[in-house]
């Protein structure tokens, strides 16, 4: 089939992105040394330079993706306006444009011709060339955001994007230069590296994170889980788990795994000023695993090599893994099937007695032991 946005390399250039993302770019590359140079950069300066950093990355990641975008939880009207303000000086466009292009990423991940910065068309396109041009691919017309069009303070910045942009990328460095004393330095460092630095750092989630990292959820799409890449973007390195459960608040799902957005979020539920945060089940993160772990030690049992008996023992007994795995999953359906029939008729007193979610729960251990014995054999079948 044909395919227009590939075979359109000339597609019009967007001029200002083209030039928004060049000059801020020399600016910075020039700026940044020359004034440190000359006149020195306050701790002030930098002080400030990481704060408002940090503010446009989380009003990303936690606002326009977790909250706008895939609807994980929901948050009290005063952390929407800060996630609007700071989003919008992150200059990444409206909520609505964001928003819209990041579902369609989702829904068509991959898609060369619908993905709007799908990661087959390389490293360079899925960074910044797909802003660069005003491909096919990226044309939004925000039929799958309805929910966002109905909130006045997203339609409100939609509206006045491009000079509530301006206003908060020199507004706010302006005045903390005039707070601290600073304005020139301020500028320099709070203004344009902070939003050089800020851009690139995104855009490896539609880069990076989709070609460099492990993928132990899933292989049906390119996104990958990259710890390296999760310590710069705020958690959203943990893109193979987001990928598949996009609607948990959580990237890094694992306690340990580093999402400070995740933390930022739970923190919120804390002080009541986030709720009805969305959760995978234990069981479900188990499950997409598992049958990865299944599907690549087939692959290693079919390439080895080895001594037939020993082959023949290791198939056995993945084999039978295999089935108490299915047996397991079954079970898990049916018990969750009882359990909402059972809550529908209103009938709970009669699992008092079963007590089904203790019965889930040990699926769920079950499913965990055989995991770290999957991972057992599977090192077994890498000799
Ligand atoms: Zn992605
Ligand atoms: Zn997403």
């Amino acid at each position: 089939m044909a395919d227009p946005a590939r075979t359109e390399p000339h597609a019009p250039l967007v001029w200002a992105n083209v030039l928004m993302f060049t000059l801020t770019l020399a600016a910075a590359a020039i700026l940044v040394p020359w004034y440190g140079v000359h006149h020195g950069f306050t701790v002030a300066d930098w002080a400030v330079f990481v704060v408002f950093l940090g503010a446009n990355g989380m009003a990303v990641t936690a606002g326009y993706h977790r909250l706008w975008a895939h609807r994980t939880y929901e948050a009290h009207w005063s952390v929407r306006l800060l996630y609007l303000v700071f989003g919008t000086m992150a200059l990444q466009n409206s909520a609505f444009e964001w928003c819209a292009g990041h579902r369609t990423h989702h829904l068509h991940v991959d898609d060369v011709d619908r993905d709007p910065y799908s990661a087959r068309r390389g490293f360079w396109f899925s960074h910044i060339g797909w802003m660069l041009r005003a491909y096919p691919s990226g044309r939004n017309d925000f039929a799958n955001i309805p929910d966002l069009k109905k909130d006045r303070m997203l339609a409100f910045q939609h509206r006045y994007y491009v000079p509530l942009a301006i206003a908060a990328n020199v507004g706010l460095p302006v005045a903390a230069g005039l707070v601290f004393g600073d304005v020139w330095g301020m500028l320099i460092l709070a203004g344009v590296l902070r939003l050089v630095w800020s851009h690139h750092v995104t855009f490896f989630i539609n880069s990076l994170a989709h070609m460099w990292g492990s993928r132990p959820y899933t292989e049906d799409n390119s996104a990958r889980d990259n710890p390296l890449i999760a310590v710069v973007t705020y958690g959203e390195g943990y893109h193979n788990f987001h990928h598949i459960f996009a609607h948990d608040y959580r990237n890094g799902v694992r306690w340990w795994q580093w999402d400070p957005t995740k933390w930022l979020i739970a923190g919120l539920e804390r002080v009541g000023l986030a709720r009805r945060l969305k959760r995978t089940p234990v069981f479900q993160i188990r499950r997409a695993l598992l049958a990865m772990q299944f599907t690549r030690a087939e692959a290693q049992l079919a390439r080895l090599p080895g001594v037939p008996s020993q082959v023949e023992h290791l198939r056995a007994r993945l084999a039978h893994e295999y089935e108490s795995f299915l047996a397991a999953v079954a079970d898990w359906a049916r018990l969750k099937e009882q359990w909402l029939e059972e809550k529908k008729r209103a009938v709970l007193e009669q699992w008092e007695h079963v007590d089904p979610q203790k019965k889930l729960r040990d699926i769920e251990r079950a499913l965990g032991a055989q995991l770290r014995r999957m991972r057992v054999l599977r090192a077994q079948l890498a000799y």
